[in-house]
C-alpha cells in the first residue's frame, strides 16, 4: 500500500502503554524529516500538569475530552503524532482516525510488561500491571484493529526495526542507519528523493549540485526541489564516466564554488553514479575543509556501494583512487525511479556488487536472484520488478552499512567487502580499465571461490554456485589473459603484504576473511580456469 507522505498529512501511532509509539514516532519522523508530536507530551504542555495529576484531580473522563480535542485539532497537519494508549477508547477520536493513516504498534505482553515497569509514570498501571496491561490488551486491540491503516510489531530489537515495518508497509520504502562520522540514514525506494528538501541544512542558502553530462535533464527535478527549498543552485556538469575523476575536473568544480561562494553552511548535492558520488564527495570533503553533501546516487553500483560508507575521491596518472577522503554524506537517498533510464550495461555490471554482498553476508540475496529469472533484466527492474529489486537493494546496502559503521576507517572487517576485487583490480589493470569493474568484480569472486576450494575452505559446489549466480545476470565467469601481466597487477594490490599476496576467502561455516595465498596456489588455480593465454 502506498499512503501519502506525512509531508502533507498526519500520521498516527497508536498502541498499548510500552509499545513505544513515543520512540518510533521521534525516529520516524526524523527520518522524514517531519514534526513528531506526542499528544500526552503535548497536553502536559498546555495545561501545565502532568497526565497523572489530571487524572487523579480531574479525572479519567476530563482526561479523555482534553486528548480528543487535542487530536481531532491535528487534522490535516502534517506530522508523525504518538496517542495516548486509551484514546481509542473515545468513540469521537475512532470516528476521527477511521480516515486517516493509522499505525498500531503491536508488541508482545511480555516486552510491554518490562517497559511499563521500567516507567512510573502510567497512572493505569500503578498496582499489579500485569493483570491491568492483560485487561487493556483485551479491550483496547479490537479498537485498534478497527482504526489501523497498518500494524508493525514492536519486538525486543532496536526501534529502527520498527520504523523499517512502517515505511515498507506504508510507502515500500525502507532506510538504514550508517554509523560514520555522525550517524546518517540511507533511504530507499520509488520517490525517495521527494525528502531532498527536509534533508538540507536549516541555514544552507546555496547548493551546488553535481551531475554528470548524461543526466543533466533529469537532474532539473533535483535542481527545483533545491530551488523550492530557497536555496541558490549552482549546478556542476562533469564528463560520463571514470575520466570525470581526475584533477581538472575537480578544479572545475572548486572554480565554480569559489565564484557562487558556496560557504560550510551550504551544501553539495550529488545526482549520478558513483563518478559524481567519488568526485562530488571529494569536492565536499575538501571545499573549506567540509561543507555537507547528500547522495543521490543513480546507479545500481552507487546505490549499493559508492554512496555508502563515506570513500570518496580522484584518480591520478599513479592509480585509482589514490587522491581521496572518508567524508561521510548527511543522507543518502536511493531513488529507484533512476532504475528506469539506466542502460542494461551498467544494471548488468552493479548486480556484480550485489551478489558478492550476497555471497560474503546474506544468502537471501542470492535466493532472491535464483528464484528471479528476470532479474538481470533492468526493463523489468525498473517496472513490475522494482519490488523484488527493491528488496536486494535494501539488502545489499543493509550489509555495507553494518559493515561501514563497524570498520569505517577499514582497518579489517570492511576488507572484506573486497571480495572478488583483487583478481577483478588486476584484469582491469590488465585490460587498461577497458573492461567494466562489475565484469572483472565476477570474474575476481569465481577466482576468490575457486582458490577456496584449493584451500579446502569451501566445497566446489559453491563454486559452481558462484558461475551459475553471475552468469543468470549476464554477467562473465572466465577471462583469459597475460598470467604475468595479472600477476604483475596482484602485486600491487592495496592488501598485499611484505610482497604476499592476499585475498579475501569464503569459509565454510564462519565469515570471509582475508588470507594469504602464495604465489603458487595462485598460478594453479588460474591454470585450472585457463587463463593464460595461448
Ligand atoms: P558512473 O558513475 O560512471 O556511471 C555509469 C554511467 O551511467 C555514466 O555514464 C553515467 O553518466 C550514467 N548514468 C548514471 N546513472 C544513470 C541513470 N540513472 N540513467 C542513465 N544513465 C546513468 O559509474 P558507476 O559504475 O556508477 O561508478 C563507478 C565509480 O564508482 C568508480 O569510479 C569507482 O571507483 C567508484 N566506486 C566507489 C566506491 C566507494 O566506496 N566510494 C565503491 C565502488 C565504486
Amino acid at each position: 500500500m502506498i499512503a501519502q507522505l506525512p509531508t502533507s498529512q498526519p500520521w498516527y501511532l497508536i498502541g498499548l502503554p510500552g509499545s513505544g509509539k513515543s520512540k518510533v514516532g521521534r525516529i520516524l519522523g526524523a527520518t522524514l524529516r517531519v514534526p513528531h508530536i506526542d499528544i500526552d507530551a503535548e497536553i502536559e504542555r498546555t495545561s501545565g500538569k502532568s497526565i497523572s495529576e489530571i487524572f487523579s484531580g480531574e479525572g479519567e473522563a476530563a482526561f479523555r475530552q482534553q486528548e480528543a480535542k487535542a487530536i481531532l485539532a491535528t487534522a490535516g497537519q502534517p506530522g508523525v503524532f504518538s496517542l495516548g494508549g486509551g484514546c481509542v477508547e473515545t468513540p469521537e477520536v475512532r470516528d476521527f482516525l477511521r480516515d486517516q493513516t493509522v499505525i498500531w504498534i503491536e508488541a508482545h505482553q511480555r516486552e510491554l510488561l518490562a517497559r511499563v515497569s521500567r516507567n512510573t509514570r502510567r497512572p493505569l498501571l500503578v498496582d499489579n500491571p500485569e493483570q491491568k496491561l492483560l485487561d487493556l490488551t483485551e479491550r483496547r486491540s479490537p479498537l485498534y484493529r478497527e482504526v489501523a491503516t497498518c500494524t508493525a510489531q514492536s519486538t525486543s530489537g532496536p526501534p529502527d526495526e520498527v520504523v523499517r515495518q512502517i515505511l515498507r508497509q506504508l510507502l515500500e520504502w525502507d532506510f538504514v542507519s550508517v554509523r560514520g562520522t555522525h550517524r546518517y540514514n540511507a533511504i530507499t525506494g520509488s520517490g525517495v528523493s521527494e525528502l531532498l528538501a527536509g534533508y538540507i541544512p536549516a541555514d544552507a542558502t546555496k547548493a551546488l549540485l553535481v551531475v554528470p553530462d548524461a543526466l543533466a535533464n533529469q537532474a532539473s527535478h533535483i535542481e527545483s526541489i533545491l530551488r523550492g527549498a530557497g536555496l541558490g543552485v549552482h549546478v556542476f556538469v562533469h564528463r560520463d564516466g571514470e575520466t570525470a575523476k581526475d584533477l581538472e575536473t575537480l578544479s572545475r568544480a572548486w572554480d565554480m564554488l569559489g565564484e557562487a561562494r558556496i560557504g560550510r553552511r551550504d551544501l553539495v548535492v550529488t545526482f549520478g553514479g558513483g563518478v559524481s558520488t567519488d568526485l562530488g564527495g571529494f569536492v565536499a570533503a575538501t571545499w573549506l575543509r567540509g561543507v555537507p553533501v547528500i547522495h543521490l546516487p543513480t546507479t545500481l553500483l552507487a546505490m549499493v556501494d559508492a554512496s555508502i560508507g563515506g570513500k570518496t575521491g580522484i584518480d591520478t596518472p599513479a592509480g585509482k583512487n589514490l587522491v581521496g577522503a572518508f567524508y561521510d554524506p548527511l543522507a543518502v537517498l536511493v531513488d529507484l525511479d533512476s532504475l528506469v533510464t539506466l542502460p542494461q550495461s551498467e544494471y548488468t555490471a552493479g548486480l556484480a556488487e550485489v551478489i558478492k554482498t550476497g555471497l560474503i553476508e546474506d544468502p537471501e540475496i542470492l535466493r532472491i536472484i535464483e528464484d528471479n529469472p528476470r532479474i538481470g533484466d533492468v526493463a523489468w527492474a525498473a517496472s513490475e520488478g522494482m519490488d523484488t529489486v527493491a528488496e536486494i537493494v535494501q539488502r545489499s546496502i543493509a550489509v555495507k552499512a553494518r559493515i561501514v559503521s563497524a570498520d569505517r576507517l577499514e582497518g579489517g572487517l570492511r576488507e572484506t567487502l573486497n571480495y572478488g576485487h583483487t583478481m577483478g583490480h588486476a584484469i582491469e589493470r590488465a585490460e587498461n580499465y577497458g573492461m567494466r569493474h562489475g565484469e572483472a568484480v565476477a570474474i575476481g569472486c569465481i577466482f576468490a571461490a575457486h582458490l577456496g576450494v584449493e584451500l579446502g575452505l569451501i566445497n566446489a559446489e559453491t563454486a559452481h554456485k558462484h558461475e551459475l549466480l553471475f552468469e543468470s545476470v549476464g554477467l562473465p565467469t572466465r577471462y583469459r589473459g597475460n598470467l604475468s601481466v595479472l600477476m604483475e597487477g596482484l602485486a600491487t594490490d592495496k592488501k598485499a603484504r611484505q610482497g604476499k599476496l592476499r585475498f579475501v576467502l569464503l569459509s565454510a561455516g564462519t565469515h570471509p576473511a582475508v588470507q594469504e595465498v602464495t604465489n603458487d596456489t595462485v598460478v594453479r588455480v588460474a591454470t585450472l580456469l585457463e587463463m593464460e593465454e595461448r
